[in-house]
């Protein structure tokens, strides 16, 4: 089998590549290890900054997402008994959408434009440093598959087998907690996601849907999500949400997910080796508390579709060349802008360290500068920045 582009992993790195590749004329195979439901249901990112939510409009993937999603102009930042409201479009002129990564995959699938083979093993990159490399695969009917390409895109996330075929640098920090994320049948009790900073450690207040709420509690790494009932996570949620403060309520309903996750930031650096490319998780990964993971991964895609139908249309290798260190640009600018929420809001037994977070927030919800900052970073730098 013979393809221009032969990309592998079939999240929304890897169907939006294929999306974007096929706009301008270049044909892709997606080979995706899951079933197609399995990918379209993992509960992961919500949070779409306003150059994701362009481009997908860009290409005919915003329908729903303006009809369903919902548009905040910011974010409210909780501590020390007090909330503080963050206009990002007030501040920079512009929003953030609610728009499940879930219903981006759905889009994705629905527009039927990727041309992806689910559930095959065995994945293997061959020949990358030459002009014709190819993968090998072993298909969902069990036969042994060979497909050559121009290109290979890696868009396998944090294990797959493209990050390998990279030889690179690579940069980390694992964070001594996780986040404890349920999914709940009830309507979020705010109308903007709430950022907690609590002495018993950060909560986050976020939301799917107007009947959907996702939450989040900072624990200790190898918390085992069963040792926490429903009626501990609600009460928990309650103290570092601040219910009652200033009459507020958080309002508590049936857990549908239940999930722990690790947090970590991770860099591989270049982004390409001879004709393989990485995008989105399997060229790096940050921590969720600044919702960057799935927005880099849309930004990423952007520059590599640019690139190789530049490459492969008009033999133009120009913006392949660059792809890398014009990735890498924004990747460690979202990079830090994670890290530094992070490290603002998840607490320690470090009383100083306290001290620092506290002054931090205080200077991002009073001063013009500050806040500014923040808004710019979380709503999202252009693509290209
Ligand atoms: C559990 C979890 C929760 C998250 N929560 C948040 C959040 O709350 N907020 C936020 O902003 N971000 C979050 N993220 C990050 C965000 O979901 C990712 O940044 C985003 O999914 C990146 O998309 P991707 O397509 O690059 O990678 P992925 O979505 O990981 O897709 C990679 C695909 O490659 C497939 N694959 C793997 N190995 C192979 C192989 N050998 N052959 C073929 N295919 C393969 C995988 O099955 C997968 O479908 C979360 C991530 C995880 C893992």
């Amino acid at each position: 089998m013979r393809t221009q582009v032969a990309i592998i992993g079939a999240g929304p790195s890897g169907l939006l590549l294929s999306h974007l590749l096929a706009q301008g004329g270049v044909d892709s195979v997606v080979l995706e290890t899951r079933s197609q439901e399995y990918v379209a249901s993992r509960v992961r990112a919500g949070i779409l900054e306003q150059s994701s939510v362009d481009l997908l409009t860009s290409v005919g993937l915003g329908d729903r997402l303006r009809a369903e999603g919902d548009e905040h102009r910011g974010i409210y930042l909780n501590f020390a008994g007090e909330r503080h409201h963050l206009d990002f479009v007030d501040l920079t002129g512009r929003s953030v959408w609610v728009y499940g990564q879930t219903e981006v995959q759905k889009d994705l699938v629905a527009a039927g434009t990727a041309d992806a083979r689910y559930e095959v093993t065995d994945v293997q990159l061959h020949d990358v440093d030459s002009d014709r490399p190819y993968v090998t695969y072993v298909d969902a009917a069990n036969t042994p598959k060979r497909l050559d390409a121009d290109v290979i895109a890696g868009c396998d996330g944090s294990f797959g087998p493209s990050r390998q075929a990279v030889p690179a640098e690579h940069f980390e920090r694992t964070y001594p907690y996780s986040w404890l994320g349920i999914l709940a049948d009830v309507a979020p009790s705010t109308d903007e996601l709430i950022y907690a900073w609590h002495r018993n450690g950060f909560a986050l207040h976020s939301m799917r849907s107007p009947t959907v709420s996702r939450l989040y509690l900072q624990v200790p790494n190898g918390t085992d999500p069963a040792s926490w009932s429903d009626e501990r996570i609600w009460d928990e949620l309650a103290v570092r949400l601040g219910h009652g403060q200033d009459g507020w309520k958080l309002t508590p309903g049936p857990i549908t997910e239940k999930s722990v996750l690790p947090m970590r930031s991770y860099v591989q650096t270049p982004m390409r080796h001879g004709r393989v490319f990485l995008a989105g998780d399997a060229a790096h990964i940050v921590p969720p508390t600044g919702a960057k993971g799935l927005n880099l991964a849309i930004a990423d895609v952007s520059l590599l579709s640019k690139a190789l139908i530049a490459m492969l249309t008009e033999n133009n290798h120009e913006l392949a060349d660059s792809y890398s260190d014009d990735a890498l640009r924004r990747v460690w600018r979202c990079t830090h802008f994670s890290w530094w929420m992070t490290t603002m809001l998840h607490t320690s037994d470090d009383p100083f360290d306290a001290q620092l977070q506290l002054s931090q927030l205080k200077w991002v919800t009073t001063s013009n500068a500050g806040a500014t900052g923040l808004a710019e970073n979380y709503a999202g730098l252009p693509i290209g920045f």
